[in-house]
C-alpha cells in the first residue's frame, strides 16, 4: 500500500514539499493529500503590491501553480477551502472542514508537512465593524482591497499602518493608483529592518515621493461615518482617511501545531531540525513562515518570514520525503524592496542585532553611485557595511539608492555567507563598464573604508 503524505497549507512551503516529493516517488508509492482553506495554491503574495498599483493586471498572473495543475500534473489530491482544524498525533490523522460544504473529514497519514504560514498582527484597535480597513496578507485580501478602490465613492486619501516592506510596497503602490498616502510608524524611522541612519535615508526619500511619512506616532483607534472609515485615531491626531491598509507584520502560524504538540522554539516558530523535521515527532516536518530557523552569523534561532526561505525550506522537505538528502543551512537576512524609485537591500546583523549577539565591531557608510559619474543616468547610492572587530569579518550590510543599488545586496551577502572579511572584499573581481558602476564599485569602496575604519580602531 502507498505510504500517504498530508500537507497542511498550499502555497509556498507546502506545495514546493508535495511537487518535489512527487518528482521523486511516483503515486503507487506516495499518495499526497494537500489541504488548503483559501481559494488558491501557490500564489504570490509577493506580488500583491505590484497587482494593486496595476502594474500586474491580473489576479491569476500571481498564481503559479492552480488545484487543477497539480491534480493533473502532479497527481496531488489537493482539497481546496478545507480548514484542518485539529492534528491527532496519536492516531496519525488529521481532521479537516470542508468550508464550503460544512463537513468534516478525518485522513490518516504517514508523514505530515506543517506550512502553514503566518498571521497578520491584529492591533487592539481594528474593527469588524468598519469597512475600508484591509490587511494584503492573501489572495482573497488583495482582491477586496481591490474592488474597495474602484467601488464609488472612490476613496482618495489612504492610510498605510506599519513602515516595514510590505507598508512601503503598499504605500507605493496607493501612490501609483493616485491616492494621497499617510504612512504612520510607531517607531523613529520606517523599515525597521536596516539601521535607524539608513531608515532616515528611506524616510527622507519617500517625503520626497509624495508619501506623508508619520513616525513616532502610534495608531489608538479609528473613526467612522455611516459604517466606513474616515479617519485613523493617532496619538498625535486624527488623519483623515477613506481606505486604511494594515501592514504591522506577521507572526508564525503555529496555534494548530501547539495544540497538537509540536514545539515552539524561543522566536515563537516552530522548532526544525537541519532537514525540517520537527523534532521528537517522527514523520511530522514543517517549513516556511511557520518555522524559525538558524541565522547563520548571530547563531541564533529567528523567525524570518520570507518566500525565498519558505521555498527552499519546503523543496527540503520533499527531497527528504522523497528519499533523497537535503538540508536548510539557515539564513543571513538578506532581503529587498522597493517603493517608488527607492531601492533597499539589507542582509546579516544590524547593529543593534550585532550587539545582542555580543560582537565587537565598526560601522561604515559609504556614499558613492550606481554608474560611472559622467554616465548619464548615474545615481547616489549609499552603502554601510558592520564588521567584527577586530577580525575585519563582514557581519551586515545595507544598501539604499536608486536604480540598481538593491541587487548588488547580493554581492555582499555571498561574502557574508562565505565568512569574508572586509580585508578580501576589497579585491573581489567584480564588473566594471561606465554604464554599470563607477571604476571602483560601491561595494568595494565600503569595503575599502571598513578596512581604513579597522586600522583606525588599532586591530
Ligand atoms: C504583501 C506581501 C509581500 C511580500 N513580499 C515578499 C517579497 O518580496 N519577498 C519575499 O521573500 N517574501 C515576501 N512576502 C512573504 C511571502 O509571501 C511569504 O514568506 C510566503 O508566502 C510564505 O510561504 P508559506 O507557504 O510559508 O506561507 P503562506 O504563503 O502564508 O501559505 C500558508 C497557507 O496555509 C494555509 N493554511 C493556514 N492554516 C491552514 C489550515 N489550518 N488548514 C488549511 N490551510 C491552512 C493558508 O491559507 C495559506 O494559503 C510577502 C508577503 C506579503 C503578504
Amino acid at each position: 500500500m502507498a505510504e500517504r503524505m498530508i500537507v497542511v497549507g498550499g502555497d509556498a512551503a507546502g506545495m514546493s514539499a508535495a511537487s518535489q516529493a512527487r518528482r521523486r516517488r511516483d503515486r503507487a508509492d506516495l499518495e499526497i493529500v494537500a489541504f488548503e482553506r483559501g481559494h488558491f495554491t501557490s500564489y504570490s503574495a509577493c506580488g500583491i503590491p505590484y497587482w494593486i498599483s496595476g502594474l500586474v493586471p491580473e489576479r491569476d498572473q500571481l498564481v503559479a501553480r492552480t488545484p487543477d495543475a497539480f491534480r493533473d500534473d502532479f497527481d496531488i489530491d489537493v482539497r481546496m477551502r478545507h480548514e484542518v482544524t485539529a492534528i491527532d498525533l496519536d492516531r496519525r490523522e488529521v481532521v479537516a472542514r470542508d468550508l464550503d460544504g460544512d463537513r468534516e473529514v478525518r485522513v490518516g497519514f504517514d508523514t505530515l508537512v506543517y506550512a502553514t504560514g503566518a498571521r497578520p498582527v491584529q492591533p487592539e484597535w481594528t474593527r469588524d465593524d468598519v469597512a475600508g480597513v484591509f490587511g494584503v496578507q492573501t489572495l482573497d485580501d488583495g482582491a477586496a482591497l481591490l474592488d474597495w478602490l474602484e467601488r464609488e465613492p472612490r476613496p482618495r486619501h489612504a492610510v498605510v499602518v506599519g513602515g516595514g516592506y510590505v507598508g512601503v510596497e503598499m504605500a507605493e503602490a496607493l501612490v501609483q493608483r493616485g491616492l494621497s498616502v499617510q504612512l504612520v510608524e510607531q517607531a523613529a524611522q520606517p523599515m525597521s529592518t536596516v539601521d535607524p541612519d539608513m531608515g532616515e535615508l528611506v524616510a527622507e526619500a519617500m517625503r520626497g515621493t509624495g508619501i506623508g511619512i508619520r513616525t513616532g506616532m502610534e495608531v489608538t483607534g479609528l473613526q467612522e461615518r455611516d459604517g466606513r472609515i474616515a479617519a485613523v485615531l493617532t496619538t498625535e491626531g486624527p488623519i483623515p482617511a477613506d481606505v486604511v491598509v494594515l501592514g504591522l507584520g506577521v507572526r508564525p502560524n503555529t496555534a494548530l501545531g501547539e495544540a497538537a504538540g509540536l514545539p515552539i522554539g524561543p522566536s515563537g516558530g516552530i522548532r526544525v531540525d537541519r532537514r525540517m523535521r520537527v523534532p521528537g515527532v517522527p514523520g511530522v516536518w514543517a517549513a516556511g513562515d511557520c518555522v524559525e530557523t538558524l541565522h547563520r552569523v548571530s547563531g541564533m534561532p529567528v523567525h524570518v518570514p520570507l518566500g525565498t526561505h519558505a521555498n527552499k525550506q519546503g523543496r527540503v522537505i520533499g527531497i527528504n520525503i522523497g528519499g533523497g538528502y537535503a538540508t536548510f543551512p539557515g539564513v543571513i537576512g538578506t532581503a529587498v524592496t522597493k517603493v517608488c524609485e527607492l531601492e533597499v537591500g539589507r542582509t546579516g546583523l544590524r547593529e543593534r542585532d550585532a550587539t545582542d549577539a555580543g560582537f565587537e565591531f565598526v560601522t561604515v557608510l559609504a556614499e558613492s553611485t550606481n554608474r560611472a559619474g559622467y554616465y548619464p543616468g548615474a545615481q547616489q547610492m549609499t552603502v554601510k557595511l558592520i564588521a567584527e572587530r577586530p577580525s575585519g569579518r563582514l557581519l551586515g550590510a545595507q544598501i539604499v539608492g536608486r536604480s540598481e543599488a538593491a541587487k548588488r545586496i547580493d554581492a555582499l551577502a555571498v561574502a557574508l555567507w562565505n565568512g569574508m572579511t572586509v580585508d578580501e572584499m576589497t579585491a573581489l573581481d567584480l564588473g566594471y563598464a561606465p554604464p554599470y558602476a563607477p571604476v571602483w564599485d560601491p561595494v568595494l569602496i565600503a569595503a575599502r573604508k571598513a578596512v581604513d575604519a579597522l586600522a583606525g580602531t588599532g586591530r
